[in-house]
């Protein structure tokens, strides 16, 4: 895999806006074009090409606080599989805009991996341009997602909701122009948070009204759906990341889409997740030949290695966290002794994580700290 052709092609934020300019670049990168790294972009996603009809669209995230699941996209010749379909049907629908930049093939089948609203909200967005869509899930996971439906318009945006009192803060301190240290904000720094605070405006507009669209067709376990010459699995992992974690895997293009069981956001999500037994999930993953690995979040892989420093991550924490507890600590006393600075590695290994690092190890000891006591 060419990675200096990919990261010529993945800016963060699109600066190839004007068409002149993208043109331009474009004649500048001959050698990019047609190989397994060709791009097609907007200013918010790439839709990067994972092999012959097979693609991953990896978004900006949607505000400062949320992001979008990747999305992926298999084509065949009688109609198009999507694997999640965002946090917001207004990235679906630019989605849905790439996808028939490259195919006049309707989608048919959206899959939602696991109740997780970056994933899902967009499910709208697909059923209305393509009325025929059968949505697929896990059975427990459409009962979760159902459920949505009274989350987003009555509570997280209600007046007094948590979404909205934190927007206002924001807004206040761009009032205010100063930062969390009292320090006057740069003007870059101003420019940001017009940006975000414009971004969170959309979001809960988007939010108030949103028709969150459950899964149609369910399965328990296991289910082969077959599209063209495709032959696409999905498999219920059960407790990973969330209750019900689902992977879609291309057997014969050894193409795995892991929905958030893997995800390098530059960290996995492991809030309300079940570490415990991820571990032994992540295990029996890696035993999948893989010739690409799309992430829930992050860049598309193309082996294991990531898979295993999180099973790494998971074993180490359960290990020394059951230790700790067999010695009577409690869990905020684990918390403020535990090390996990060994297992800083390679994306983790970042600078910009120092901040965050404790803090989000401290989440995993919590779920940790459940999982060996038999409560998660
Ligand atoms: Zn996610």
């Amino acid at each position: 895999m060419p990675d200096t052709c990919h990261a010529h092609h993945a800016p963060r934020r699109n600066p190839l806006r004007e068409p002149g300019l993208a043109a331009m670049a474009m004649a500048l990168l001959p050698a990019c074009l047609g190989t397994a790294t060709a791009q097609t972009t907007d200013t918010g996603a790439r839709m990067e090409r994972v092999a012959e009809g097979v693609y991953a669209i990896v978004h900006d995230d949607a505000t400062d606080e949320w992001p979008h699941g990747n999305t992926g996209v298999v084509m065949a010749d009688d109609g198009v599989l999507v694997v999640d379909s965002t946090y917001l049907p207004s990235r679906a629908r630019a989605d849905i805009a790439l996808i028939r930049s490259i195919t006049d093939r309707p989608v048919r089948y959206p899959i939602n991996t696991h109740w997780h609203f970056d994933h899902n909200n967009g499910n709208a967005a697909y059923r209305e341009a393509f009325p025929g869509v059968t949505i697929v899930s896990e059975r427990n996971t459409r009962d979760y997602i159902d459920l949505n439906n009274t989350w987003w318009p009555r509570m997280a945006t209600a007046p007094d909701s948590a979404k909205r009192l934190s927007l206002a803060k924001l807004e206040e301190k761009l009032e205010t122009g100063v930062d969390d240290a009292g320090d006057p904000l740069s003007v870059d720094a101003g420019q940001v948070r017009e940006r975000h605070i414009r971004q969170r405006h959309d979001e809960l507009e988007e939010l108030a009204s949103l028709e969150v669209v459950a899964p149609d067709l369910i399965f328990d376990s296991a289910l082969t759906l077959s599209l063209g010459d495709r032959r696409i699995e999905l498999r219920d992992w059960g407790r990973a990341n969330s209750p019900h974690d689902v992977t879609v895997y291309l057997p014969d293009e050894q193409i795995l889409f892991t929905g958030d069981i893997v995800v390098q956001a530059p960290v996995p999500y492991l809030g309300d997740s079940w570490p415990v037994s991820w571990i032994e999930v992540l295990r029996q993953m890696e035993a999948i030949p893989v010739t690409a690995l799309v992430p829930g979040h992050g860049p598309v892989m193309h082996d294991h290695a990531y898979t295993r420093q999180v099973r790494e991550l998971l074993e180490a924490a359960t290990s020394r966290v059951e230790a700790m507890a067999r010695r009577g600590m409690t869990l905020e006393q684990i918390q403020g002794a535990i090390e996990f600075d060994d297992l800083r590695q390679g994306v983790w290994s970042d600078p910009a994580l120092d901040d965050d690092w404790k803090t989000i190890m401290d989440v995993l000891v919590e779920r940790v700290w459940r999982g060996v006591r038999g409560q998660g």
